[in-house]
């Protein structure tokens, strides 16, 4: 078979390997099947970069490149089975191309969806809510992200192809930055085929999308402040890399995702013959034999109640015999092979490591159904450690395959001590059915994971499994998982931005916000602002109704129509012992429908409806003879289709004195 060459994206043009590439073989084959590598022109891509692809990125706001994100998850969608085909190759199973292929185009759906419904259609992110920093609010403070304008150099392993790109390229792109993208070599070929999908497309700006097919040269001496690094591998090239003197100099943000040594607890109320027991085989197993054990999320040390510990290591034992290993394009292959003879090596080396603490009681990678094959096929192998306490290397050698390690607990606080021993990890499960016990492991563990992952028999038809980092949910952890974080929806998209504390006047906050704060000017426009369509409302433009008095009548009239006969309503002496109402009080929500019916202009129009209110206080009780008005002004518009938009109006109610009675914001979806 002739080798595949593969390419390079560099400055819009694809650059093939040259006489510096490096060889790439079939993990199913073990023979030779691709190469990559070549001296690129690194200052160029760069450049490119930053002048190109960052200014085109940041002119599209937040919702265009979210509409961008989702184009281009559509056409990845549309190539999976060329995907699939070539990931093969990798050693992946149908099923594990599941988590990567079509894990990294669901991801990417998510940022998309999450942009257009949780960021504004603008280029300007509101980080929290205006702070008043001044007694009569003409000095307010805002924290706002922009993008930066630098690139994204993105350094991925070579477990996930595609996820683990897509994963950090849906929240760049969508916060208005340019990535390069550097796959791990042993897997790049499938990383250029997804990325040459993506820009053959023709849906990306140019210079957004740069590849990095082989070894990045010296580019991250090149980095500076606006740039960001983006690292998922192993700690030991994580700690090289951000001991680069440049990065260390110029602040690059660098963002790593390392190895981790998850544990996964059996809870102490989950004994053999509960849905529980059963539940924890199955999830361990499952994480033991998916990618083969290479996911940086797999379980590696099974925490379980001493006295359950031979009822366990017998089942997972039967379970992982059943596993059937093999060619991954094979009918009924479970686990196929590790991507390389190399990681195959290391991962012997480090299981030998592990068994100097440990007693391997399942699989021998000398006599398993794939033991002859050319291929890098490896057998489960659990082992049992029976002094936890006393051992050093189960709890910080990764053995970055189907290697995990079952230890008894004494009691919770034991099982919790224990976990904590891998010095921070990516995720850490729980089995039980009782909360306390959830309770307790997330006080004790907590801080020492990314992310806890609790299932029991209520939960696991539906659960996502231990080992899968969901888009909307935080991915990293603490100390030895690198002491980052990715994901977790918005979170990660503010990763590619600089948050900035604005300080200044109402007119100068609602200016940069591009949305209208208390106190900024109010403008008048020509007509109702009922009968103005979505394009016309300016920001800002506000009416002010006239009085209305409430009078008892109304507040009789308003409790037997409704029902609402709380006595606050109707018995002026109960009222009156009540501390927050002087005598009988108008109902607040008499006081909103009146003020509806004092701000709507009540003739067809571009007002299509009222989807929803915000926020609401009410501030100030209304008595019978009080006279309430209305000020209502356009806060904020937020595009949702080509037929519509969502207007934000923040709305105030104020009685005949001025006073301020109740606020929110009312939503509505007008035409454009
Ligand atoms: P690795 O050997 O550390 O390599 C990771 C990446 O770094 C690869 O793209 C590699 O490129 C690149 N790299 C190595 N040296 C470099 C240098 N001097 N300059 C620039 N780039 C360099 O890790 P791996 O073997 O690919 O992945 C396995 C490890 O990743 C495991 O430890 C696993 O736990 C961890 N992992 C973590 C996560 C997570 O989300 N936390 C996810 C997956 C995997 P080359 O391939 O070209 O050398």
């Amino acid at each position: 078979m002739s080798l595949l060459d593969i390419k390079s994206f560099a400055a819009d043009e694809w650059i093939a390997p040259d006489s510096s590439a490096r060889m790439i073989a079939s993990a199913v084959t073990g023979e030779p099947m691709a190469r990559a590598g070549s001296a690129l022109p690194v200052q160029d891509m760069l450049d490119y970069a930053r002048g190109v692809g960052g200014p085109a990125l940041r002119a599209m706001t937040f919702h265009d490149r979210a509409r961008m994100l989702k184009a281009l998850a559509l056409e990845l969608g549309k190539h999976k089975q060329a995907l699939y085909d070539l990931s093969f190759s990798t050693g992946a199973t149908q099923s594990d191309h599941l988590i990567d292929i079509d894990g990294g185009i669901g991801t990417m759906f998510v940022f998309a969806s999450k942009g257009r419904r949780e960021m504004p259609d603008g280029h300007v992110y509101l980080d929290g809510e205006v702070e008043q920093l001044s007694r009569n609010g003409t000095f307010l403070g805002q924290h706002i992200a922009t993008p930066l304008q630098g690139v994204a150099v993105h350094i991925n392993a070579f477990n996930f192809p595609v996820w683990g790109m897509l994963e950090k390229l849906a929240p760049t792109l969508l916060a208005g930055v340019p990535a390069i993208v550097k796959p791990a070599t042993a897997t790049c070929y499938v990383t250029e085929l997804a990325v040459r999908i993506m820009v053959e497309s023709g849906i990306l700006p140019a210079g957004a999308l740069q590849l990095v097919s082989g070894g990045v040269g010296d580019m991250l001496d090149r980095l500076g402040c606006q740039d960001v690094v983006s690292f998922t591998g192993s700690a030991q090239t994580a700690l090289a890399l951000r001991s680069n003197p440049v990065i260390l100099r110029n602040s690059v943000r660098f963002v790593a995702e390392q190895d981790s040594l998850n544990a996964s607890i059996l809870g102490p109320d989950a004994v053999a013959g509960t849905p529980e027991f059963d539940l924890f085989v199955k999830e361990v197993t499952r994480e033991m034999t998916t990618k083969a054990g290479q996911k940086c999320t797999a379980i590696r040390r099974i925490i379980a109640p001493q006295a359950a510990v031979p009822a366990l290591l017998e089942a997972l034992s039967a379970r992982l015999g059943s596993t059937t290993i093999g060619n991954p394009q094979d009918e009924g292959v479970r686990m196929g092979a590790l991507v390389s003879a190399a990681q195959k090596a290391d991962v012997l080396e480090k299981a030998a490591l592990i068994g100097t603490e440990a007693e391997r009681v399942f699989g021998d990678p000398d006599d398993f159904a794939m033991a002859g094959s050319k291929g890098a096929f490896l057998p489960p192998m659990l082992f049992h450690c029976a002094d936890p306490d006393g051992a050093e290397r189960v709890h910080d050698t990764e053995a970055f395959g189907p290697v995990s390690t079952v230890m008894g607990y004494r009691d919770l606080g034991h099982a919790v001590e224990l976990a904590n021993r891998g010095q921070g990890s990516l995720v850490a499960s729980v089995i039980t059915h009782d909360p306390a016990v959830a309770r307790e492991v997330a006080l004790g563990s907590g801080a020492f994971h990314g992310r806890l992952y609790f299932n029991n028999r209520d939960s696991m038809t539906e659960s996502t499994g231990h080992g899968s980092p969901l888009p909307h949910m935080v991915h990293g952890g603490p100390g030895r998982a690198g002491g980052g974080e990715e994901m977790g929806g918005i979170r990660g998209v503010l990763h590619y931005m600089q948050r900035t504390a604005i300080q200044g006047s109402p007119d100068i906050q609602s200016a940069i916000g591009g949305t209208w704060v208390p106190g900024a000017a109010e403008i008048e426009g020509p007509a109702h602002p009922f009968t103005r369509r979505f394009g016309d409302l300016a920001i800002g433009e506000t009416i002010h109704t006239d009085p209305r008095e409430v009078t008892l009548e109304d507040i009789e009239h308003f409790a037997h129509f409704t029902g609402d006969t709380f006595y606050a309503h109707m018995d002026e002496e109960a009222a009156k012992r009540n501390p927050f109402f002087p005598g009988r009080v108008a109902h607040g929500y008499l006081l909103l429908s009146f003020a509806a019916g004092l701000f709507v202009e009540p003739n067809e129009g571009p007002v299509l409806a009222n989807t929803g209110l915000d926020g609401l206080r009410f501030m100030k009780p209304v008595q019978a003879g009080d006279a309430i008005k209305v000020r209502l002004t356009v806060k904020k518009k937020t595009r949702r289709n080509d037929e519509y938009g969502e207007v934000r109006w923040h709305a105030t109610l104020t009685n005949q004195d001025d006073e301020m009675v109740a606020e929110y914001e009312l939503l509505t979806m007008v035409a454009f």
